[in-house]
């Protein structure tokens, strides 16, 4: 897949845009300096001189129309090329780098000779100055960047949380979970998901994800079935944002990835977020069926937190529903999160789900949930999210968690 952010070189007199052709990019210059240029009656205007920290190419993201300018660089330039396709998110969404753009095209439109003025009082009359605009959305260029090195460098790795049988305390499965590994430690998901989420990137990283798990899996099953003496395959949980099911042939990526491995695919879920319901019912209802006609289950993860839920149960095909972490938090102390986590549980068995409690932090919480009749959970009471190496030796002890 080509790389949608990336920096490219251009030498003195080279032409970046071509008058006429297609716009598919937005650029922001680095370094140097170019020329846009139009040719009137065969004599050309110039139309602006742009330089570090100035964009063009801007109208691009907004449709295909033909260029309307040729931009040529005037000494050696890099710029940060911005593909159309990469953005998943409306212009108008929180991105500094989408903010950048926007303003920068509302003040083409109002005034194409004096671009950067323009875009100047705009800012000033949100209160923000462009220079900050421009900070933010170069910062976020330079962390996108960063967390694609990371994934090629190999710094991404999987932890795995034990998901255990209630009653018996048996494991049962194994959610996956990434990190990003640092020299002094590691950076949790949610400081570069959403990240990932609105630049695209997730797609990538999702494919990894997928990939390793689907290969270290394998060494899990060994250890386990090497200490119980009889065959016990845990089930796989894999994470899948909204945004790797959006495009159909992204989900046919992931099916050929599960397709490809030798595991079984009735030990997969794929846990998704109501977010990936809410948007397009109808192409998450035919996405889940074409998952589910590989063999895999589908989990609806975080339930009770959205806009919930419960028309969504039976419309679309769940083997398994997981009770957000912040009911079971307060099922001790709020007589509301222990009738809404009954009630949950009475549902999901109704309608046949399996079901899952996360955030399982205290014995309270396991024996309440195990009486309730939850089938599973998964928790800090039970074990943290481990790395393989510190995984595997407490599997091959054949415990019982906790
Ligand atoms: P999630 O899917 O709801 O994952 C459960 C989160 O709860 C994990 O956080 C886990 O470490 C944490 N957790 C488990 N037990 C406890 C507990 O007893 N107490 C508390 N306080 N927390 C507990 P983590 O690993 O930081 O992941 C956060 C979120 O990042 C995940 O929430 C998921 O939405 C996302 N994420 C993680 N890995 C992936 C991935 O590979 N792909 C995608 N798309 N998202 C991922
Ligand atoms: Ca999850
Ligand atoms: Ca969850």
């Amino acid at each position: 897949m080509p790389e949608k952010i990336f920096i490219q070189q251009f030498n003195p007199g080279e032409e970046i845009v071509k008058v006429g052709e297609k716009g598919r990019n937005a650029y922001f210059i680095e370094k140097g300096l170019v020329e846009v240029s139009t040719l009137q009656n065969g004599s050309k205007t110039i139309l602006a001189n742009l330089g570090p920290g100035e964009i063009f190419g801007e109208m691009s993201m907004i449709d295909d129309a033909p260029r309307s300018a040729t931009v040529r660089t005037k000494t050696y330039t890099e710029v940060i090329v911005i593909e159309r396709s990469r953005f998943t998110q409306p212009l108008s969404s929180a991105d500094p780098i989408m903010q950048l753009l926007l303003r920068v095209l509302l003040a083409r439109f109002r005034d194409s000779q004096n671009l950067m003025n323009g875009v100047r009082s705009d800012a000033k009359k949100h209160g923000v100055s462009i220079d900050e605009i421009r900070n933010l959305a170069f910062d976020r260029i330079q962390r996108e960047s960063r967390l694609r090195e990371a994934l090629k460098a190999n710094q991404l790795e999987l932890h795995y949380q034990p998901i255990i049988c209630l009653n018996s305390g048996e494991l049962s499965g194994l959610e996956a979970l990434v990190r990003w590994r640092l020299e002094d430690g590691y950076v949790l998901p949610s400081k570069f998901i959403p990240l990932a989420e609105e630049s695209g990137f997730i797609i990538d990283i999702g494919k990894w994800v997928l990939e390793t798990a689907l290969i270290e899996i394998h060494k899990i099953k060994t250890a386990v079935q090497n200490d119980t003496n009889h065959i016990k395959q845990p089930f796989l949980s894999l994470n899948v944002s909204s945004i790797q099911l959006l495009d159909p042939a992204e989900t046919k990526t992931l099916c050929d990835i599960i397709k490809r491995s030798s595991y079984q695919p009735e030990k997969i879920k794929l846990e998704i977020t109501e977010s990936f319901l809410i948007g397009n019912p109808d192409h998450a209802t035919s996405t889940l069926f074409n998952l589910k006609k590989l063999g895999v289950s589908i989990t609806i993860d975080d339930f009770g937190t959205g806009y919930s839920s419960l028309s969504y149960l039976h419309k679309f095909p769940f083997d398994t529903l997981k009770i957000d972490q912040s009911f079971v938090k307060n099922l001790e102390s709020s007589e509301s999160s222990f009738t809404i986590v009954n009630c949950i549980i009475q549902l999901a068995k109704a309608l046949n789900l399996s079901i899952v409690a996360e955030g399982i932090e205290t014995q309270t919480q396991f024996k309440k949930l195990k009486e309730l009749g939850c089938h599973f959970g998964q928790g800090f009471y039970m074990s943290k999210p481990l790395p393989l190496r510190q995984l595997l030796p407490k599997l091959q002890k054949n415990q019982t968690w906790p």
